[in-house]
């Protein structure tokens, strides 16, 4: 199901001259820094979490930068702004910058020509949307390039068509072995306003190995309040969207996928609780072997507690 809150990316390709930055950097680590100084003490407070969860996020999907980009992370300035109200566009953000190359990809850089720099304004109507912690790693993933620098790094030359290696690849092997390009965002608004290559197509129908469509990814257009077994978080971020940052001159972690929960009472390990879990099941009660698929109380133990709770996931009830 999908909220009606649309997040567009009107990109803010700006000079932005950042103030001091007194936080240490370490040369060719990846790290996210925000810059909360233009919020209220009160919205401060309230972000907090956010940040530190989006930051979190985001240094352990990008690990570094591939060679001959010597950078060492993003400084964001996060800032809040009447937009449009409630709901509708949540936040927008973009690169922010002077333009420079770096082992052949550009990035939006900061005076000092250290790092890039990006900026998160946040609509002050939706500051306390419950969606917040995944309109905020939305946005850093635009600062990141996404959507905002394809044109610079010539990853998306022609509308609604992304080309660059490493993301057309993932998308190969998870959505459309014969695809020669990933689809992206190609829309025409209401007023004829035309909105490209800023965001995957939320639109594309396909679904990878775990039935997690490509429009519900964390950069599609339109936030997802979805959740499903294999990703309990909502919004996930795909390999092809992951293949993408390397296509912008990150490196990352290798996949995105999580190893899917175990499914409790299926003590046969086939994926499902059937009557064909009863002689297993009784198994590991009998011998106190310890499987967590038999662990139906969750309390670390597999013993006779396990019944009820068995009986429970087997007849449905
Ligand atoms: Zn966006």
């Amino acid at each position: 199901m999908k909220s009606n809150s649309l997040l567009t990316c009107i990109i803010f390709v700006c000079v932005f001259a950042l103030g001091s930055n007194a936080q240490a950097q370490t040369p060719g680590v990846f790290e996210v820094r925000f810059n909360d100084s233009a919020l209220t003490s009160q919205q401060q407070t309230e972000l907090a979490p956010t940040l530190a969860a989006t930051k979190s996020y985001w240094e352990t999907i990008i690990t570094g930068y591939q060679p001959g980009v010597n950078l060492d992370g993003i400084d964001i300035v996060v800032e809040a702004a009447a937009i449009d109200g409630p709901n509708g566009i949540l936040a927008q953000a973009g690169p922010g910058g002077f333009r420079v190359t770096r082992g052949g990809f550009t990035f939006l850089t900061d005076r000092q020509f250290n790092s890039s720099a990006g900026v998160v304004t946040i609509d002050t109507a939706d500051f306390s949307t419950n969606l917040i912690l995944d309109v905020l790693k939305h946005e850093v993933g635009h600062a990141l390039g996404f959507g905002t620098l394809f044109d610079l790094n010539d990853l998306s030359p022609d509308p609604g068509e992304y080309i660059g290696n490493e993301g057309l690849a993932a998308y190969q092997i998870e959505y459309d072995s014969s695809a020669t390009f990933v689809p992206l965002q190609n829309d025409t608004l209401p007023d004829g306003t035309r909105v490209i290559n800023g965001h995957l197509d939320e639109n594309n129908p396909l679904s990878d190995a775990f039935g997690r469509a490509i429009g519900d990814d964390l950069m599609s257009p339109i936030i997802s309040n979805i959740t499903n077994a294999n990703n309990p978080s909502q919004n996930f971020l795909s390999d092809t969207s992951l293949a993408i940052m390397r296509d912008l001159g990150y490196e990352t972690i290798a996949t995105t996928y999580v190893v899917p929960p175990p499914v409790l009472g299926d003590a046969n390990l086939d994926g499902f609780v059937t009557f064909s879990d009863i002689a297993s099941f009784i198994g590991f009660l009998t011998t106190g072997e310890y499987l967590i698929q038999a662990d139906c109380n969750e309390d670390g133990d597999v013993n006779f507690m396990d019944i009820a709770p068995f009986i429970s996931f087997l007849t449905g009830n």
